[in-house]
C-alpha cells in the first residue's frame, strides 16, 4: 500500500466511523493503519488535522467561538510519562515547581462530540465550523447539566451518548455499537422506530464534560500509575467510554503549552484498549423478540475475558451472521472494553455457513429475511405474545414477579392475554406449578398493579400500540381522555404538536383494531393519575368542532391547546361537522362563505374569547 492509498483508506474509514457505519474497528484504525502512517511519515499533514465529522451536513453552519480540537492519544504508561515530561518542561520555563502541577482525569465518552451554547447545539464538524443539530432537542434529546465555577449549566463541550445499560437492554440486538446508533439518529431526517423510542425514553443524552465525575492528581500520581487512576474514574461512569482525558489544570501552563491545529498540547487521551480474545463458535441460538425479529446469539466455547466468563456473543442480526460466515467451527475475535457486553470484532477463521432458520424458534411459523433482519411471519407468534405481555408489565412499572419465566409459564398454560391473567386466582397459579406462597404473591401483585396509583399514559403506552410510546401517549392524553380514544380521528391527532402525518394516520387505526381488548383492561379499574393541569374543563365549546384560521392576536398553537383543554375538537379545515370557524385577520371572503354554507358559525377572535369566558 502506498502512503497515498493509506491516507485515502484512513480518510474513508474515518468518514464511515463518523456517520455510524464503521468499516474497521477503532483498535485496527489506531494501532495498525494510523500507527503505520506515523511510522512512515511522522510529519504527514494528515496527522495534523482534525478529522471532519459530516453528521448534519446540509443544515446551517455554526462557527465555534473557540476551535473544537481533537485530543492527542496515549496508549500506555510510557506515552503518558512522555506527556508528563513535556508538561514538566513547560513548567520549568514558567518556573512553576513540579509539585504544583495539577491534572484532572475525566472519562472520555465514546459518543458524538457536540457543543451547546446560546441555545444552539452544533457538531464538531471540522473543528472551526460545525453543523446545527439543535432540532434534536425538540425530538427528545435530553440536555444534562454540568457545573462550571459552581454554576449549574447545560452549555459547553460534551458528547451525545446513550447509557451503557440502556443500550445493552434495548438496542444491542439490532445495533453493533451505541456510538453508531447515536450518530445515525442525530443526522437522520426521519427517526427510525428504535431511535424514536430511545428519544422518548430519554436515553439519548447530551452530557457536558463539566458534568462528569472527574478526579485530580499530581505529577507523582500520574508517573506511578496512570492506568490505575484512569480505570478508577472509568468504572464509575454509566456511559460508553474509550478511555480517559488527562488535562493540565494550571492556566499559565495551558497558555505556555498552547495547541497545534489538531490538539491542545496540555491535554492527552489515555485510550483504554479493550481486551480481546479468540473464541470458537459451537452453535447459534435464535431468539424472537417483541417486533418478531429473530436475532442470533453466537454460542462460543467458554473463555475468560477481563474477569468475566464469556459463552455468548451477540451476532446482531441474521444478515451480519450470513455475511461473515460465522457458523459452527468459526474462530472469531471478540473484544470487551469497560463493562460493554462482548462484541464480535472479526473472523479469524471462517466456519461452516451459518444456518439461517426457516421457522420461528418460538412459534414455528415461517421466517423470512427483511433487509438484514430475519422476521417471524406468524400472526400469533408465541414469542411476540410473551414479549407484549412483558412490555405491558414493564411499562406499567407498578408490579413485580411478572418476569420472563412467569410469563413463559402462563403462555405455556394457554393464558395468553391480559384479561385472562387478571382473572387468575391463587389456585389457578398453583395448578400451573407455582408454589402456594408464590401463587398468593402473584395474585397480590396483580391486585397491587390496579390499586397502586399509576399515570394514565403509562397504561396507554403499555398496550404497545405501534408509534405510541410513553412520550406520545403522554402528549395524547394531555388532550384526550383514555376512555374515549376509540373516537380519536387522524384529523384530531395531527393537530397535537409532536404528531406527524404517518403517526396520525396509523395510531387511530391501531387503536380501533385493539380497542375491545384495551377497553377490557381499562375497565378492570386501574388507579389512574392524570396530569392535573391538562384536565379538560367543561365549557361552552366542550365536544364542539372548531377551526382556527387567519392571523390571530395570540399564537394559534396556544389557542388550539387552550381550546383542547376546554374539551373542543380542533380541526385543520372546515367540514360538515365544524361548529365554529374562528377568524383572525386577512381571511378570504370565500372561506367564510364556504363555512356559512356548511352551517358553521363564523366568529372573530375577540368574539370567541368572550364566548369561552377568557375576556369579557
Ligand atoms: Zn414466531
Amino acid at each position: 500500500m502506498t502512503t497515498d492509498e493509506l491516507v485515502a483508506l484512513l480518510t474513508r474509514a474515518n468518514e464511515a466511523y463518523r456517520t455510524g457505519n464503521p468499516i474497521i474497528d477503532d483498535d485496527t484504525f489506531d494501532h495498525i493503519y494510523l500507527a503505520e502512517l506515523k511510522k512512515r511519515e511522522p510529519e504527514h499533514p494528515y496527522l495534523d488535522q482534525v478529522q471532519p465529522d459530516t453528521v448534519g451536513a446540509g443544515s446551517s453552519k455554526i462557527r465555534h467561538t473557540e476551535p473544537m480540537l481533537s485530543t492527542d492519544k496515549a496508549y500506555n504508561q510510557e506515552e503518558v510519562t512522555a506527556f508528563v515530561v513535556r508538561v514538566q518542561k513547560a513548567a520549568d520555563a514558567q518556573e512553576i515547581p513540579s509539585a504544583d502541577i495539577r491534572f484532572r482525569i475525566t472519562p472520555k465518552l465514546d459518543g458524538m462530540a457536540a457543543r451547546y451554547s446560546d441555545g444552539i447545539l452544533a457538531t464538531r464538524g471540522n473543528g472551526q465550523l460545525g453543523n446545527d443539530i439543535t432540532r434534536n432537542i425538540k425530538r427528545g434529546l435530553v440536555m444534562l447539566e454540568g457545573e462550571k465555577a459552581g454554576v449549574r449549566e447545560n452549555t459547553g463541550v460534551g458528547e451525545i451518548v446513550i447509557p451503557e445499560q440502556y443500550f445493552n437492554d434495548v438496542l444491542a440486538d439490532s445495533f453493533s455499537h451505541p456510538r453508531n446508533f447515536v450518530t445515525g439518529l442525530i443526522g437522520a431526517d426521519n427517526l427510525s422506530e428504535e431511535a424514536k423510542e430511545a428519544m422518548q425514553d430519554g436515553a439519548v443524552q447530551f452530557v457536558p464534560y463539566s458534568g462528569l465525575k472527574a478526579s485530580e492528581c499530581d505529577v507523582e500520581d500520574l508517573l506511578a500509575d496512570a492506568e490505575g487512576l484512569c480505570e478508577k474514574i472509568e468504572k464509575a461512569c454509566i456511559y460508553p467510554l474509550d478511555g480517559s482525558v488527562i488535562d493540565v489544570l494550571n492556566l499559565e501552563l495551558r497558555i505556555e503549552m498552547g495547541a497545534t491545529n489538531h490538539h491542545h498540547n496540555w491535554q492527552i487521551a489515555k485510550k483504554s484498549k479493550g481486551v480481546t480474545a479468540v473464541a470458537e463458535i459451537e452453535g447459534i441460538t435464535w431468539r424472537t423478540g417483541r417486533t418478531r425479529r429473530i436475532t442470533p446469539v453466537l454460542n462460543v466455547k467458554t473463555i475468560n475475558l477481563s474477569g468475566a466468563d464469556i459463552s455468548n456473543v451477540t451476532g446482531h442480526n441474521a444478515g451480519n451472521v450470513k455475511n461473515l460466515n460465522v457458523g459452527v467451527g468459526a474462530h472469531i475475535e471478540i473484544v470487551r472494553s469497560g463493562e460493554v457486553i462482548p462484541k464480535l470484532l472479526g473472523v479469524v477463521k471462517p466456519g461452516k455457513d451459518a444456518d439461517i432458520p426457516d421457522l420461528c424458534p418460538a412459534c414455528k411459523a415461517p421466517a423470512k429475511m427483511e433487509k438484514d433482519f430475519l422476521v417471524c411471519q406468524g400472526e400469533t407468534c408465541v414469542a411476540q405474545i410473551e414479549a407484549q405481555l412483558q412490555h405491558f408489565f414493564n411499562t406499567l412499572g407498578n408490579i413485580d414477579l411478572f418476569g420472563p419465566s412467569t410469563i413463559n409459564t402462563l403462555v405455556e398454560n394457554d393464558i395468553r392475554d391480559l384479561a385472562a391473567i387478571y382473572k387468575l386466582q391463587a389456585s389457578d397459579f398453583e395448578g400451573m406449578g407455582f408454589g402456594p406462597k408464590q401463587s398468593t404473591n402473584l395474585v397480590a401483585q396483580l391486585e397491587r398493579s390496579r390499586s397502586e396509583e399509576v399515570e394514565d399514559w403509562r397504561l396507554l403506552a403499555a398496550f404497545g400500540i405501534h408509534h405510541l410510546g410513553k412520550g406520545d401517549a403522554k402528549k395524547l392524553l394531555a388532550v384526550y381522555k383514555l376512555e374515549a380514544l376509540d373516537q380519536l380521528t387522524s384529523e384530531q391527532l395531527i393537530e397535537i404538536p409532536g404528531f406527524g402525518e404517518i403517526t396520525a394516520e396509523s395510531i387511530p387505526k391501531s387503536i380501533a383494531l385493539h380497542w375491545l381488548a384495551m377497553k377490557t383492561i381499562i375497565d378492570l379499574g386501574f388507579n389512574l393519575r392524570k396530569e392535573e393541569k391538562f384536565d379538560v374543563t367543561e365549557s361552552v365549546i366542550t365536544d364542539q368542532f372548531i377551526v382556527f384560521t387567519g392571523a390571530m392576536q395570540s399564537s394559534r398553537d396556544d389557542m388550539k391547546a387552550a381550546a383542547q383543554r376546554l374539551g373542543a375538537n380542533v380541526q385543520s379545515a372546515v367540514n360538515k361537522k365544524t361548529n365554529y370557524l374562528v377568524i383572525g385577520e386577512k381571511v378570504g371572503a370565500k372561506k367564510i362563505e364556504k363555512a356559512e354554507s356548511l352551517g358553521t358559525k363564523v366568529v372573530t377572535e375577540a368574539e370567541y374569547l368572550v364566548m369561552i369566558g377568557a375576556e369579557s
